[in-house]
């Protein structure tokens, strides 16, 4: 049973009040990048004893603090969202997301912040999401990226003046098992697969991310790994839609995770980036290229193919 939206709108009422100074948005934005975007529990219990605050009006006072993540220099439309989900250990955590554009490319490939803030929970981790915090409506395409997820059908929509259902927002959806897929983002199981005759070489962690991908309309299981020089590496994996178009592909992913350690990409901060994909299902190639065609002198570029065996 969803809560109704009557009661959702009540609740948004009795929270309406409570926002950050400029010096605390500075310090907090400081120390989620330094976590790549993530507030754990004992900050969350932290923060909310501090300010006096319930872990949802906590949760809405921290999506301005999101939208400093943004990068939309087309826009500049900077949108926040943050997911409340649960770790692998039971625990409340805080996921980030903000939404990223390319300059010069089709306006297809931007990352929407609801995606960059479920994406950050999904690679993290989280086993649900509860609810997410937006700071201004989520288009139809987000609508439909979060009807992807395993809790569609009791996920919380936060917006500053007003609480939603999902369903509320998508009525008479489309979704997964009208393309008679029965898992969704966020249900599977660890994956069983393996790739064959990779080389020892190619890092353990991107091979685990592209096994780890959500992908049941194309098989294919790939990732791509963002080395810096100083800052240490970020892994994107590619998520899949029943309705196509709002799929995130793993370098969306992997530069939505880059972004929420405030970094700038450059080839001062930027050592190589690498994309692994499934031999007989690639299709991640050009998306790759196009992608990294927006940035002025992009890095060294490795792409690696696998056979994948079931
Ligand atoms: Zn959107």
């Amino acid at each position: 049973m969803t809560a109704s939206s009557k009661e959702l709108s009540q609740e948004a009422l009795n929270l309406a009040s409570f926002s950050f100074s400029l010096e605390q948005k500075t310090a907090l934005f400081t120390q989620l990048k330094q976590q790549r975007g993530i507030l754990f529990q004992r900050d969350i219990i932290a923060l909310c004893n501090e300010h006096k605050l319930t872990e949802t009006q906590l949760l809405k006072a921290c999506v301005p603090v999101a939208s400093l993540f943004s990068v939309a220099p087309i826009s500049q439309f900077y949108v926040g969202a943050i997911v409340l989900g649960i770790n692998q250990q039971g625990e409340t955590q805080f996921y980030f997301g903000a939404n990223v554009e390319f300059t010069h490319q089709a306006l297809s490939l931007v990352v929407h912040a609801e995606q960059s803030a479920i994406n950050n929970a999904w690679l993290n981790g989280a086993k649900s999401v509860i609810k997410i915090a937006i700071s201004d409506a989520p288009c139809g395409y987000c609508r439909q990226f979060m009807n992807e997820l395993d809790t569609a059908d009791s996920l919380e929509i936060l917006l500053p003046e007003k609480h939603f259902s999902l369903h509320d927002l998508l009525p008479n959806a489309f979704g997964p098992k009208d393309l008679g897929n029965e898992i969704s983002l966020m249900s599977q199981s660890a994956s069983t697969h393996q790739f064959s005759g990779i080389s020892n070489a190619c890092d353990e962690t991107l091979i685990k991310t592209a096994l780890n991908a959500y992908v049941p309309y194309t098989g294919n299981f790939s990732a791509v790994k963002i080395s810096t020089y100083q800052d240490g590496d970020f892994y994107g994996s590619y998520a899949e839609n029943a309705a196509y178009s709002p799929s995130l592909s793993p370098l969306q992913s992997a530069l939505s995770q880059f972004y929420l350690s405030g970094l700038s990409f450059d080839d001062q901060t930027v050592k190589s980036i690498t994309l692994l994909e499934t031999e007989d299902a690639k299709n991640q190639l050009e998306v790759a290229k196009a992608v990294l065609a927006s940035f002025e002198n992009p890095p060294a570029f490795e792409y690696i193919t696998a056979a994948l065996i079931k």
